[in-house]
């Protein structure tokens, strides 16, 4: 590129047109119950609140809040389903009902990418090309598995564990409710799901797709509400197995409340992933899956790239290439297919990445952030970098959840290698380098759940992902996704 076309490629004189996604396809109600036993009931206490659209701060929905008794009732009609239906029925059978739910999902994918914008912020080109697509692969994916149980664990015995309680983030609402959902059908439990209090359209609108799919009531249950609703359901005593994805520390005090019980648990917890460029990658290919890895989708992903390790020699390069790119990135409207950045998901959510953006220039990081207009309500965050940090420094160390990217750089692979494993993390990493052998060494020793070589952020329902450390146990996708759903003798 010489220097006129480069200054084209990001004057901020010209803008693309607004293209926005259409809403005139969808349908949101003004108020969602809870979805138990087959039917939409009115929580038992009648209680409401509030999903949010975090792009325009307006109301989209009033939403039941289950409390304690609500909870009873979903699990009871669970195990009411379990033994008298779901453990039942033909292994096929259960698998008819799954793949019916993956076509429909396919079906009614644009609604739903809209709605997850909508109710979340996040880009509808990643709602529409990812989470969207990914949650039908997910229910695809394990409808196979229902009736083939016995080939994916040759030589064992396979049981249902019973009734699962799932837990579920604001990030990837309907994604997440597919991970969960999907092989805990196939190995024929059946569920108790609370999406995030912040995202529960789509799980919700998931409610209706089971309904309409005819499958037997109390299946699958959907429950709203907030951390108080997930501790109900965390503390009933007829639940076999509780997988949870979240923060670390409520991972902690599920833990603790299920210590001496005989309820199974998974945990799919946070993350500070390093992504490692050597100096002989091809650096603008890892250019951009650093801007993939941490600023698309707000940085909102437990997965994301939110450490940059460079090595020192192409540090320049690398950040030099890195703010240009960041200064084209379109920060707005979710729903406008332009747009890279959407809005960050509450208003909680913006304050703790705020007080992290003022804690790094405390600690000494020097901080660089795109420039631009922002939009006048809603919740924004510019793409951000903290250079001059160093290993300490609690901006390196913590989870933030948001666009925000560290840059350390190092001389050797070792000191790459500590560098990335130096944090109480464990879920996810990734290295950009020219040589085979140098992915196969740091693949080796990085002590993360899922490395990605050369790309960042990709997935697949054959893949198993979960993590090392204080990012969790237990494993989610592929056969290992099974396992975690069945007794094995
Ligand atoms: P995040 O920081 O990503 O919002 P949380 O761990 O707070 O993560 O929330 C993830 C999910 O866990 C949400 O559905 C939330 O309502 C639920 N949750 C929050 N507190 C508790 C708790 N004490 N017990 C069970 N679930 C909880």
């Amino acid at each position: 590129m010489d220097e006129t076309t480069s200054k084209l490629a990001f004057d901020t004189d010209w803008q693309y047109d607004p293209a926005p996604e259409s809403t005139d396809h969808i349908r949101i109600d003004e108020q969602y119950e809870l979805f138990i036993g087959g039917e939409f009931v009115a929580p038992k206490e009648g209680r409401y609140f509030d999903s949010i659209n975090p792009a325009n701060e307006k109301v989209l929905a009033r939403i039941a809040s289950a409390g304690k008794d609500d909870v009873d009732r979903a699990v009871k009609a669970a195990r009411k389903a379990y033994k008298t239906s779901w453990s039942k029925l033909k292994p096929a059978e259960r698998g008819k009902y799954i793949y019916r739910i993956a076509r429909v999902l396919q079906e009614r994918a644009r609604e739903f990418a809209v709605i997850e914008s909508l109710d979340g912020g996040k880009p509808i080109r990643e709602s529409r090309d990812i989470d969207i697509p990914l949650a039908a692969a997910h229910f695809f994916y394990y409808a196979g598995w229902a009736d083939k149980l016995e080939y994916a664990f040759p030589g064992k015995q396979v049981a249902a564990l019973g009734v699962a309680g799932q837990i579920i983030p604001w990030n990837f609402p309907l994604l997440m409710a597919a991970w969960k959902i999907a092989p805990a059908l196939a190995c024929g439990n059946t569920v108790v799901l609370k999406p995030a209090e912040t995202t529960p359209l789509t799980a919700l609108k998931l409610a209706e797709v089971v309904r309409d799919a005819g499958l037997p009531p109390g299946v699958v249950n959907i429950i709203t509400g907030a951390g108080d609703t997930g501790a109900a359901l965390v503390d009933h005593p007829d639940i076999d197995k509780i997988a949870f994805t979240g923060s670390t520390a409520v991972g902690r005090s599920i833990q603790k409340s299920l210590a001496g019980t005989s309820t199974k648990y998974t945990l799919e917890l946070g993350g500070k992933a390093a992504n490692i460029i050597f100096a002989d990658a091809a650096i603008d290919e890892a250019v951009e899956g650093i801007v993939n890895g941490i600023f698309f989708n707000q940085g909102h992903v437990c997965c994301a790239g939110s450490r940059l390790l460079v090595q020192e020699s192409v540090a320049d390069e690398v950040i030099r290439k890195l703010k240009d790119r960041m200064e084209s990135l379109i920060v707005g409207d979710p729903l406008d297919k332009n747009t890279d950045i959407g809005a960050i998901n509450s208003s909680a959510q913006l304050e703790k990445i705020e007080d992290y953006l003022r804690i790094g220039q405390e600690e000494g990081g020097e901080i660089y952030q795109s420039s631009g207009t922002l939009p006048d309500t809603g919740y924004w965050c510019r793409p951000t970098l903290f250079t001059g940090v160093s290993q300490s420094n609690r901006v390196v160390q913590e989870e933030i959840f948001g666009p925000v990217l560290t840059v350390q750089t190092f001389r050797t692979l070792e000191e790459g290698l500590d560098k990335a494993n130096n944090t109480p993390y464990g879920l996810s990493g990734g290295v950009w380098t020219d040589k085979g052998a140098k992915i196969f060494k740091m693949t080796r020793a990085i002590r993360a759940g899922v490395i990605w070589a050369n790309t960042f952020n990709k997935f697949d329902p054959a893949s198993p992902f979960g993590g090392y450390k204080e990012s969790g146990m237990g494993r989610e996708g592929g056969l290992h996704g099974l396992d975690a759903y069945l007794e094995l003798s």
